[in-house]
């Protein structure tokens, strides 16, 4: 029977981000899109959308001030929500959508933008449970000893983390076992994290763990632990063969990228799921396709992390690629997944810290949310800070001198970075890693450093995220 097109609206609430290094907003809980229940009286169309154009008259849509990320419409969709250029009653399920979907907006509202909460529920912690490392990463921050955390400090560090998460109200702790190679001092991470279930259980917080492994060394009774546990595993894979093994080398020299594919095998056999962090430097922007093609060949969430200056190895700039290197290198993974647009949601893990699950005024929680703890049980505000502490785990509250600290970088909410407040990406860049824009500027009152690529990127992923649910949607009842 052929009749006529109705409107179709695709759409799905985001998913669980993949694991990166940092603190990310909204770190320790799935984000929970709060769209609203739309109320009577007249609605029109949200002035600044951004629109993708897509095969078969769909387009993707995505209202940078809204909540519900990227929604596709039809055509007889697209021609309804432009129908409300004027003010109109919503008149029926379609319209109701668009109004819940943040696509309409109440009438006569002017230019007034919502301002997304700078706060989080997740208080993030990062134990560095061992300074030593069986792998020798050219940008790594961490200047390496065979120090270890003993399990004094450690338990004082844990008991810190929720001391500090009753005191300022968190939720919900998310510790990172970290490094160093975390898996190098094992038998303290069980005991930490045994020791957090006790406190997280005690006091009603939720608990969230991960461990970040350079993958090389990952035992059967690791692997074991971390599925009964339910501890997420993150493993870093910057790239295929010899591009990881350039700058993922051993102590000794030789490459570590075949011991880390048989650590992710020997993960997914033990029905695990690995998170790979894949790390992109001058060195490896232009490979960044293979390494992607590589997660969607093995259905893994991934996460590209783009390089950020550090003063322990390398001269500043050096690991950083060139602007145009970097977007070609990247555009060109977006084109292998749009080849093949799997399943699982991609948008949040593309752009570096960006993220589009939840609209977010901080890039990350360093300064307001984020502890972190070296070997010594001395307290650090990023973990590319690790050298520079401002408390230790035996102070009264730990988390407070990290927000009191005045020196170095400051970790501003977007609307207060003069070349960002007017960005219409703000609310899902937030400015990029504050540090990284200190260390490069000396200011934290500029747009990150690679606020070009991230503006030359951003489009594609909208686009890309309305390839995927074309393929994948499932249509929103209307
Ligand atoms: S860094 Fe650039 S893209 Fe990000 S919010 Fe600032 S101006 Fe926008
Ligand atoms: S300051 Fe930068 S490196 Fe540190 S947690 Fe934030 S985004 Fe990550």
């Amino acid at each position: 029977m052929c009749g006529v097109e109705r409107p179709r609206i695709l759409w799905a609430p985001p998913e669980e981000r993949a694991e990166s290094d940092c603190a990310c907003p909204g770190a320790g809980a799935p984000p929970e899109p709060e769209l609203p229940e739309p109320s009577s009286g007249l609605w029109e169309r949200v002035p600044d959308l951004f629109w993708a154009p897509l095969p078969d008259g769909h387009r993707a849509v995505f209202n940078p001030w809204g909540r519900a990320g990227v929604v596709v419409l039809n055509r007889p969709a697209v021609a309804l929500l432009d129908g409300f250029r004027r003010p109109r009653r919503l008149d029926g399920g379609p319209a109701h959508q668009m109004a819940a979907l943040e696509l309409l907006r109440p009438a006569g509202r002017g230019d007034v933008v919502p301002r997304p909460a700078a706060s989080s529920p997740a208080l993030t912690a990062w134990l560095h449970v061992t300074n030593a490392c069986n792998l020798r990463c050219t940008y790594c921050y961490v200047a390496k000893t065979h120090e270890s955390m003993d399990e004094t400090t450690g338990l004082a560090a844990v008991e810190a983390i929720f001391r500090a998460a009753r005191r300022h109200g968190f939720r919900a702790v998310k510790l990172k076992y970290a490094g160093g190679e975390p898996t190098l001092n094992f038998p303290l991470v069980v005991r930490l994290h045994q020791h957090a279930r006790n406190l997280a259980s005690r006091h009603g917080v939720a608990l969230r763990a991960v461990l970040l492994s350079n993958g090389v060394a990952l035992r059967p009774s690791v692997l074991a632990w971390l599925r009964d546990q339910s501890v997420r595993l993150m493993i870093s894979l910057d790239g295929i063969g010899p591009t990881h093994d350039v700058q993922r080398p051993f102590a000794g020299g030789q490459g570590s990228f075949d011991r880390v594919v048989r650590g992710i095998e020997a993960a997914v056999a033990h029905n695990i799921v690995p998170h790979l962090s894949i790390t992109v430097t001058a060195a490896t922007a232009d490979h960044v396709a293979a390494v992607v093609d590589f997660a969607l060949d093995h259905e893994l969430p991934f996460n590209l992390n783009f390089y950020r200056d550090h003063t322990v190895r390398a001269p500043a700039g050096a690991w950083r690629a060139d602007e145009e290197r970097l977007i070609r290198g990247v555009r060109a993974a977006f084109a292998r997944i749009e080849a093949r647009l799997p399943r699982r949601r991609l948008i949040d893990a593309l752009v570096d810290r960006s993220a589009f699950d939840t609209p977010h005024t901080l890039a990350c929680g360093a300064g307001h949310h984020y502890l972190v703890v070296d070997h010594r049980g001395r307290v650090a505000r990023c973990h590319m800070e690790i050298e520079r502490p401002i408390a230790d785990v035996w102070a009264d509250d730990p988390l407070g001198a990290v927000r009191a600290h005045g020196e170095g970088f400051v970790n501003l909410p977007v609307d207060e970075m003069a070349e960002c407040r007017t960005c219409p990406w703000r609310y899902w860049c937030a400015g990029g890693c504050p540090l990284l824009t200190f260390r490069v500027t000396g200011r934290s009152d500029v747009k990150s450093p690679y606020c070009h690529v991230y503006r030359a990127l951003y489009p594609h992923v909208v686009r890309l995220e309305g390839l995927r649910l074309v393929k994948w949607g499932t249509p929103l009842p209307t």
